[in-house]
């Protein structure tokens, strides 16, 4: 089918995600991918885009690694579905090992067992693996003696996904306001990323704690990065303050790390940075490298413990293709990868220079503020605000007809590509960034 004939089928029937859906029929002449491979994305003309964002982040290892789809094949010739009730097989137990090995505090000695990240639950996305913690932390107080914990404590601009509940705990307005209505009530804080945010927020996590501590469930955040409020940064040392907090009053801390998680920050997980164990680990996006949707959230042993006993006791909860094989057995071969790889070193070793590129696009080019950087993730927000919608969609083309697939959010510009991406193709990324900045800049 040419491009023309699938682009008319698209505009007739495709609903898109995050989009304006008049605006994008009458103007938007979309991409038409073909084809993906490692950091290119292929399209009908024969053109090519590097793929700035990792396809929205879940593409850590780059477009059909090669031996993910070697597993992904292998997979699918003996098992590809089965439910989790009363079953079980290779890659669902072998991947429960394998995460749990890894997770956050799992070889240190200091960690008592109960507070180690010893079982995961499976899902199919970042929102429902953010779903299943706050039911977990809901339900363990409700059964362990705390049955008023029932409220969250969540940051200004975080994001936690699509559902009703992962909404309800969000603090992007607008994504949340339009269901005010049907969201259950939080405690919203500063996020540490705003100016002199990191000693509010702390203040008021340890106010809000101690204002109703028998009635808080958990501080719920995005380790590090807060990655679709704009990319906000901030430092390790508040994700250690506030386990301090929760520990001090005994409740719980849950780490979103769906965009942080995987090695994104440089460390396994951001909340490394701060050698932190929260109760609750959720992870999606890259964990099954950009393959097919796949999730998992990580519980402490404590928890698990608090779901025992009588039958009325059990988490009452389930996805039809929760542990799917394929999406776990993927994920195994992404932990061997970056095992394999030292894909964690790549990343340290390349985010010096994400780093020194943005902070120089910020010095030398005007209307650009706060470049910041972690890891493999550089941005940077286009000043002057007011038009800013305007100037982050002509960033989007001048990067486009660069050969560069950009997406700003609002008047953030930002990289987030496959912690893999060779250093030529790194260099390629970041003038690209620049040379589009300028073109913009310049009017
Ligand atoms: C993307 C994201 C989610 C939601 O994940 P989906 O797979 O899109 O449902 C949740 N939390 C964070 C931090 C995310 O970046």
């Amino acid at each position: 089918m040419d491009r023309a004939t699938l682009v008319g089928l698209d505009k007739q029937h495709v609903w898109h995600p995050y989009t304006a859906m008049e605006q994008y029929i009458a103007k938007t002449d979309p991409l038409v991918i073909v084809r993906a491979e490692g950091v290119w994305l292929h399209d009908a003309d024969g053109r090519r885009y590097l793929d700035a964002n990792g396809s929205w982040w879940v593409s850590t290892l780059g477009h059909r690694h090669p031996r993910l789809v070697h597993a992904l094949t292998e997979q699918l010739g003996s098992l590809a579905h089965v439910s989790l009730a009363g079953i079980t097989h290779g890659p669902a137990a072998r991947l429960g090992a394998e995460l749990t090995a890894l997770a956050p505090g799992a070889d240190r000695p200091d960690v008592p067992s109960e507070q180690k990240l010893s079982r995961v639950f499976y899902s199919d996305n970042g929102s429902t693996a953010v779903e299943v913690a706050i039911k977990m932390a809901a339900q363990y107080w409700a059964q362990n003696g705390r049955p008023r914990r029932t409220r969250f404590i969540t940051l200004t601009g975080a994001f936690h996904g699509e559902t009703i509940g992962s909404t309800s705990v969000g603090g992007v307005h607008e994504f949340r306001d339009v269901f005010g209505p049907l969201l259950f009530d939080v405690v919203h804080v500063p996020s540490p990323a705003e100016p002199d945010g990191h000693a509010r927020a702390l203040a008021e996590v340890k106010a809000a704690l101690a204002a109703d501590p028998d009635g808080i469930a958990g501080v719920i955040l995005e380790p590090v990065i807060q990655g679709a409020a704009g990319m906000w940064m901030s430092s390790p040392d508040f994700v250690r303050e506030v386990r301090e907090a929760t520990r001090a009053v005994d409740t719980f801390l849950i780490a979103d790390e769906v965009f942080t998680g995987m090695g994104r920050t440089g460390a396994r997980f951001a909340v490394d940075l701060a050698g932190v164990v929260p109760d609750l680990l959720c992870l999606a996006k890259a964990l099954s490298g950009g393959l097919l949707p796949f999730a998992a959230t990580l519980a402490s042993e404590r928890i698990f413990q608090g779901f025992l006993g009588a039958k009325d006791r059990a988490l009452y909860y389930g996805h039809s293709y929760c542990g799917n094989p394929l999406g776990a057995c993927v994920a195994r071969e992404v932990l061997a990868v970056y095992r394999d790889e030292d894909v964690l070193g790549q990343v340290q070793r390349k985010a010096p220079r994400v780093k020194a590129a943005f902070e120089r696009m910020a010095a030398t080019l005007p209307g650009l503020v706060r470049p910041r950087a972690v890891g493999m993730v550089g941005a940077v927000d286009l000043g002057g605000g007011g038009y800013f919608a305007d100037s982050g969609w002509r960033v989007y083309e001048a990067a486009r007809r660069r050969g560069l697939y950009l997406r700003p959010m609002g008047n953030t510009v930002y990289i987030a590509p496959a912690l893999n991406i060779p250093d030529a193709d790194l260099d390629l990324l970041l003038q690209g960034v620049e040379d589009s900045l300028r073109e913009v800049a310049a009017g």
